[in-house]
């Protein structure tokens, strides 16, 4: 017997930044900042990403290039893992993920790839508390999604290896 079964989640769509609360501008503006710090000189596309940590901080990153193309790193696992490397076990409420690029105007939300998907999950998994997610472009609408899980539907997690 098949059952079908239909897996769909819930996003907010803001036509601009400023309609954010000033905690999420907030939050989305040191990750502007950081994507201008980003290294990228070889697909000159520059993301950042903010992590709200429970205590208040907010940790940031930016894409890493690497000439071996492989050993660079996304913004958002620079973050995600210099926020876990700094402070073990401290939850995170939220990230906030922006990308821009030196060859055209990026004017919708960009998404995280699905290695950063899988890294941000294991963060969610291990607090058992979701994870607020914002994506942005340069410029135009902001996305907010509820949960990282959303955005990875069957994920793999550390309880199938018990
Ligand atoms: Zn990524």
């Amino acid at each position: 017997m098949v059952s079908q079964k239909k897996i769909s989640f819930d996003i907010k769509v803001y036509d601009s930044l400023s309609e954010l609360s000033s905690g999420d501008q907030n939050l989305m503006s040191v990750a502007v900042k950081a994507r201008k710090r980003a290294y990228a000189p070889y697909s000159s596309f520059n993301v950042g990403a903010s992590v709200l940590l429970e205590n208040g901080e907010i940790i940031e990153g930016n894409n890493q290039e690497n000439a071996s193309y492989p050993s660079g790193l996304c913004a958002e696992r620079v973050a995600v893992f210099y926020a876990g490397s700094k402070y073990p076990g401290m939850k995170i409420k939220a990230i906030a993920i922006t990308a821009a690029s030196l060859n055209h105007e990026v004017n919708e939300p960009a998404a995280p790839c699905g290695n950063c998907r899988q890294a941000i999950s294991e963060y969610e998994f291990r607090q058992q508390e979701p994870i607020k997610i914002l994506l942005m472009g340069e410029t135009g609408s902001v996305i907010e999604c509820n949960s990282l899980a959303d955005l990875l539907p069957l994920g793999f997690n550390s309880s199938f290896l018990n």
